[in-house]
């Protein structure tokens, strides 16, 4: 059943640009999901102000691997955590792409969220070549299994999954609902095989790549999908708001 929705701000809004998009959101948001928006770091300050009051979770889109010290131009989870933030997204393909992000760093990206307390949108998802030479579900599980790597059964409470394919994230293509279907089925069984049936039942799996107003609603029936996460088409708040309401 859909009832998570996350946004992904990417590089997008100045503080004074989110300011004025919580202002038109939040009067017309009407906490129908489990919310989370995920601000670039120079926003969360007024995200974290202006959400007070409201049920929504504040997310960012990146934590350092390392707790302190030498690390220049990075952000900690003790930073992220004292900023207020709920969340943060982990493995986005942007960062495992372009700042070459590999699996130890997201396994330990991952540990370090976990212990500040903030909870983990773990993105993971297949290449165009992958899908093509039927490669999908094994790299699914290559991702989770290095992601996952370490953690308790009872720290999944605080992971929520995103099947993000490479080729549909701001391309405007969609994999149809019966593929996400499938691939949201074989993220389940990999936390079944590694952990249990019951931690794979609970565990909370989202889909991203091009969700917007008009195609959303081919995706709202997935039955073992928790929500979406969004990227482009929650950058204007109407738009946003017409989506959730579609949810
Ligand atoms: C994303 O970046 O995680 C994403 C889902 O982007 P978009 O919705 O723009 O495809």
């Amino acid at each position: 059943m859909i009832n998570t929705i996350i946004a992904n701000f990417k590089m997008n809004k100045t503080e004074s640009e989110v300011k004025d998009y919580l202002m038109t959101f939040l009067p017309r948001y009407e906490g129908k999901v489990d919310l989370t928006l995920c601000l670039p770091f120079t926003a969360l300050h007024v995200g974290r102000y202006l959400c007070q009051g409201h049920d929504i979770r504040l997310g960012a889109q990146n934590i350092s691997d390392e707790e302190e010290g030498r690390c220049t131009g990075e952000i900690s989870g003790r930073m992220l955590k004292d900023s207020g933030v709920d969340f943060v997204i982990v493995g986005h393909s942007e960062r495992r792409k372009k700042f070459k992000e590999d699996s130890k760093i997201i396994n330990k990206k991952i540990k370090s969220a976990l212990k500040n307390g903030i909870g983990v949108i773990l993105c993971v998802g297949e290449s165009l070549a992958e899908r093509n030479t039927l490669k999908t579900f094994e790299t699914l599980r290559d991702q989770l299994e290095s992601a996952l790597k370490g953690l308790y059964e009872n720290e999944l409470e605080r992971i929520v999954v995103a099947y993000e394919p490479i080729w549909a994230i701001g391309t405007g293509k969609t994999p149809t609902a019966k593929e996400i279907g499938q691939a949201v089925k074989e993220i389940r069984r990999v936390i079944a095989d590694d952990f249990s049936k019951n931690a794979s039942e609970n565990i909370k799996v989202v889909y991203g790549g091009s969700i917007d107003s008009k195609n959303v609603k081919q995706f709202t029936g997935c039955k073992n999908l928790d929500g979406f996460l969004i990227g482009g088409a929650c950058l204007e708040p109407n738009n946003f708001l017409k989506i959730i309401s579609l949810c």
